[in-house]
């Protein structure tokens, strides 16, 4: 561990599979470098397929080499809950994992990702953490919604992807319906493109690997209140605006 990493990360995921699928370049550079990284599931998706995703989502985890927390009696964060109610149970939620973990960063989805119960947990995840009364490194991913502004991009090779895709493949059900396989080569390849551009300024030259993923690093300075993004060009810039920004979603769906 350098002494500029936290001894402990909780990646804070929406549904089984969100642990690879938002930042799990991210979590495995992070456990390369003996961080440990405690994945902290905030859903099993729906009632009937819960059993199938919390096997799944195990063995992922333990593929990954992440350890695994599973909100026993979350609120329901899909679309026949209700997220105005839902929110600060699941900050409550959230706030008990990261201190009882003694997280030093957390990573979670972003509030504006598009995706309902992203959002939602990514605005339970803001409050947590502003609720906490500690500094800490918060880095948000983005799926299902672009980020306004990526500063810190993680490039990666082929060894990385097949450890990616290999944890993947344990979620068999979710990859049934759809082609997340597809979605992580794809976009870690367009990363890799877009990475040297939006984090180092455009014009920059290209970096050697083939994949990428880009986040937002940022942190909450609790004496000040403040959100501040953490490195980059712009960094100690004021985000708290954007963090708290309703959606697009929710101003165009009321959602
Ligand atoms: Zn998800």
């Amino acid at each position: 561990v350098s002494s500029e990493d936290p001894a402990v990360a909780l990646a804070v995921s929406p549904h089984p599979d969100d642990e690879l699928l938002g930042a799990g370049a991210t979590l495995m550079a992070l456990r390369d470098r003996d961080v440990r990284v405690v994945n902290l599931a905030c859903s099993l998706g729906r009632p009937e397929d819960r059993e199938r995703r919390r096997a799944e989502l195990t063995e992922a985890c333990r593929r990954a080499s992440f350890e695994l927390l599973v909100l026993e009696q979350p609120p329901p964060i899909g679309s026949t809950g209700d997220p105005v109610a839902a929110q600060p149970v699941l900050a409550r939620m959230i706030g008990s994992a990261a201190a009882t973990v003694g997280a030093g960063v957390v990573v979670g989805p972003s509030p504006h990702d598009g995706h309902p119960g992203h959002e939602l947990v990514g605005r339970a995840l803001r409050d947590a953490v502003e609720a906490s009364g500690r500094e800490l490194e918060v880095i948000w991913w983005g799926l299902w919604g672009e980020l306004p502004l990526a500063n810190r991009c993680v490039y990666f090779g082929e060894r990385r992807l097949a450890e990616l895709q290999r944890a993947l493949a344990a979620h068999a059900g979710e990859l049934a319906r759809n082609r997340f396989d597809r979605l992580l080569a794809g976009r870690a390849a367009a990363a890799a493109v877009l990475g040297p551009e939006r984090v180092g300024g455009f014009g920059s030259a290209a970096c050697g690997e083939p994949y990428a993923e880009l986040v937002m690093s940022t942190r909450w300075v609790p004496a000040a209140r403040r959100w501040e993004l953490d490195g980059g060009a712009g960094a100690g810039a004021a985000v708290g605006w954007w963090l708290h920004e309703p959606s697009a979603r929710v101003r165009l769906a009321g959602a």
